[in-house]
C-alpha cells in the first residue's frame, strides 16, 4: 500500500494531507485499532526528527491514567511498517510540498473583519448572518490542520 502525503507549510507550522489512495486489504480499513494519524506518535530512537510528525499507519492503544485527583485518557500511536492482515508493506512518502500561507493569512484577516463587524453592529439579523459566516470561514481554517484528502486546492 502505498501513501503519497503534501506536506503544507502555513503560520510557521505545517500539516499534512494524502493524495487519494487504495488500502492493501479491507481488514486494515475495517479494522478499528488501526489509525492512520500523526498525532500521538511512539517512535523508536533511532527516528529522524524529519521524520516524527509525519502520518503513519498506526496500533492505537488508549488508557485512562489516574493520578491523584485526576483522570485523563493517554493515547499512545504505535507506527507499523508492514499490514497485519495481509503483510503487505505500507509505504508512506513526501511527495510534495506547497507554501500555502498566503491563503492562510487571507482567510485569516476576512476571519478578524468579519468578526469585528460582528460584534459592532446593532442589527441582530446582521450579527447572525456575520456569525454563520465566521463560522465557515473557521471550518476553512481549521481544515488547513486536518489530516484528509489533499483535493489539490487553496
Ligand atoms: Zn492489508
Amino acid at each position: 500500500m502505498k501513501i503519497e502525503l503534501i506536506r503544507l507549510k502555513f503560520n510557521n507550522t505545517h500539516s499534512y494531507k494524502y493524495k487519494l489512495f487504495t488500502h492493501c486489504c479491507n481488514k486494515i480499513q475495517n479494522d478499528k485499532a488501526i489509525i492512520f494519524t500523526g498525532e500521538d506518535l511512539i517512535h523508536s530512537d533511532d527516528c529522524l526528527d524529519d521524520e516524527r510528525y509525519v502520518p503513519q499507519f498506526c496500533t492505537s492503544h488508549t488508557e485512562v491514567i489516574t493520578s491523584y485527583e485526576d483522570e485523563w485518557e493517554q493515547t499512545n500511536n504505535y507506527p507499523i511498517q508492514f499490514c497485519p492482515h495481509c503483510g503487505k508493506k505500507i509505504d508512506i512518502a513526501v511527495v510534495d510540498e506547497i507554501d500555502v500561507s498566503d491563503k492562510y493569512k487571507e482567510l485569516s484577516k476576512q476571519r478578524d473583519e468579519l468578526w469585528r463587524k460582528c460584534q459592532r453592529t446593532d442589527s441582530k439579523k446582521k450579527e447572525s448572518e456575520l456569525r454563520e459566516q465566521v463560522r465557515k470561514l473557521d471550518d476553512q481554517i481549521n481544515d488547513f490542520y486536518e489530516l484528509c484528502e489533499w483535493k489539490g486546492e487553496y
